[in-house]
């Protein structure tokens, strides 16, 4: 593996080489990489011509777009830190962020988004506010003239189309070495709010080229953005691999069935990953056939368990056995996955589809209670060195060490080892929740239900679930003399957190349990489901 220095780094080398390919395709929109280029350095123009210095962080709030790519390569281009936000997050998660990064611009979809990040940035440094069209785009025909070429021209000078038209040159001197941040990658919250992985040019390019080459991707290959490019799996295994292997990048704004299975017919990727969710909902689409999956020579899954019947399943229906992978934020993504033309065992006892075999260029260990290795087969916390392993969490060097000891990710991920090498997952030691690949940290729901005032106690707790994998569950008991519905504490959460989060169920108990030190019992009450 030969990863570029930067990941703007590559985007020039391949604007040098294939500057007539096309970069990004979006419904029937094309930008060549030339293109991209040009608009690219007229944001990075913009955004140092407003103050934004090397290093500054940029906050990036949009769905799967070409403006997503092009406000991203410009904000590298102008030398900015970014960081990724999930476009359903409310103003409790964003606010924080914001605060925490001491976020200075943000780009994002509408006007709408807009005033709602200006409110709640009112107290924080924000100075550039950006959007990347006038209004959200509801409908698939909103989406599908949502092209560079044919947007609605907006009058706000503070527009990224205007901005992107106007031209300008990239400011000089602000080039990424390997070990400069690229992004900041919200995470776990275990102790207290999320905390932000610092993501290297290094950790992204490793991966990116790891992707290109361990599955065997032609140059120029067409890459599907299934997952989110706001997640590090689709910034890293679609968005930075599509760029380093001078491919093309196709879009299709946010996940849909009927919308994803036509864009695999109109674009004919060669490769796409996404979580076993998506694998689902697609088998379940009404008209889905083979034909969809033709153009495909890799499909991989990562970031949820996979079971082993849907990859079964897949393969009987479409052909294509799909390649199990396993990572976190804290890892750039994936650092081990099943190598292609190789099929992942399933661990006899617990069913369990291995999530691949370790990146060559790292070292993964399963590690007992006192951080010593452990035997074959036998079960301990995993962890991961290597070059995709993040350097730490932004401004919390306790955290870094207590996360990352010398430099070694602990993951949090309860696992084994085979005597073939392979990686199994099979249990948490944190105590996050796996919706569906969307990730819920239980103590940032608990502190938003004990800002409700009849709320004494709150545990927030994953429930197994047959589509998404699990879901949200809360108990809690009321203070003396409050009554609430479970309802309506629902519905307080659903206001203040992204729609994924919020507890679908909530139980009220006249007293949670807990040790005898008054401790919260979390495991108790997950197995009273
Ligand atoms: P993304 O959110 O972009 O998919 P990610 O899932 O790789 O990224 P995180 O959101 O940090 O990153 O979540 C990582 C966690 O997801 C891991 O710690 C692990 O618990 C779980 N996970 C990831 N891959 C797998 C897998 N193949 N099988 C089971 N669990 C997985």
């Amino acid at each position: 593996v030969h990863p570029p220095v930067s990941v703007p780094h590559a985007f020039r080398d391949a604007v040098a080489r294939v500057p007539e390919r096309t970069a990004l395709a979006y419904f029937d929109g094309r930008i060549g990489y030339r293109e991209a280029d040009e608009l690219s350095d007229a944001v990075a123009a913009y955004l140092a011509a407003r103050g934004l210095a090397k290093g500054d962080r940029l906050a990036l709030m949009l769905q799967n777009t070409p403006h997503f790519v092009i406000a991203l390569l410009g904000a590298w281009k102008a030398g900015a830190v970014v960081v990724p936000l999930n476009p359903m997050y409310k103003a409790y998660e964003v606010g924080h962020i914001l605060a925490d990064a001491g976020v200075t611009a943000v780009v994002c979809s509408d006007r709408a988004w807009a005033g709602f990040l200006r409110e709640t940035a009112a107290d924080l440094p924000v100075q550039i506010v950006l959007t990347a069209c006038e209004r959200d785009l509801q409908t698939r025909d909103d989406r599908r003239v949502l092209d560079f070429e044919r947007l609605p021209q907006a009058e706000d000078a503070a527009d990224l189309l205007t901005v992107a038209r106007a031209g300008g040159v990239a400011p000089a001197g602000r080039e990424f070495a390997p070990d400069d941040i690229a992004l900041i990658g919200y995470t776990s919250g275990t102790s207290g709010r999320p905390k932000g992985a610092t993501v290297t040019h290094r950790n992204i390019c490793h991966n990116a080229e790891r992707q290109r080459a361990g599955h065997e991707l032609p140059d120029g290959a067409t890459i599907f953005a299934l997952a989110p490019l706001f997640h590090i799996t689709g910034m890293v295994c679609q968005l930075a691999a599509s760029i380093v292997g001078g491919g093309t990048l196709a879009l299709a704004y946010r996940f849909e069935s009927g919308v994803v299975l036509d864009a695999f017919l109109e674009h004919r990727p060669a490769y796409t990953v996404g979580p076993a969710t998506a694998f689902m909902a697609l088998g379940a689409h009404p008209d889905v056939s083979p034909g969809h999956f033709a153009s495909f020579a890799v499909i991989s899954t990562g970031g949820a368990p996979m079971p082993p019947a849907l990859v079964d399943g897949i393969e009987q229906r479409f052909g294509h056995y799909i390649l199990n992978g396993y990572g976190l934020t804290e890892c750039a993504a994936p650092c081990a996955a099943v190598p292609p033309g190789r099929r992942a065992p399933v661990d006899p006892e617990s069913g369990t589809l291995a999530v691949g075999v370790p990146d060559p260029a790292s070292v993964v260990r399963i590690l007992d209670e006192d951080g010593a290795e452990v035997p074959f087969r036998t079960t301990g916390e995993i962890a991961v060195r290597g070059p995709q392993v993040v350097p730490g969490y932004w401004g919390l060097p306790a955290a870094t060490a207590e996360g990352l000891p010398d430099g070694e990710l602990r993951t949090g991920d309860i696992g084994f080892m085979d005597e073939d090498g392979w990686l199994y997952v099979v249990d948490r030691k944190k105590d996050m929740i796996n919706a569906a690949g969307f990730k819920v940290w239980p103590r940032e729901v608990e502190d938003v239900l004990y800002t409700h005032g009849a709320v004494r106690e709150a545990a927030v707790v994953g429930v197994p679930d047959s589509y998404r994998g699990e879901t949200v569950k809360a108990y809690v008991s009321l203070r003396p003399g409050s009554s609430v519905e479970p309802a309506e504490l629902a519905g307080y959460c659903k206001d203040r957190l992204a729609a994924y989060k919020y507890p679908r169920e909530v139980e009220i108990l006249p007293e949670l349990p807990k040790t005898a030190t008054g401790k919260i019992l979390r495991r108790e009450l997950r197995s009273r489901t």
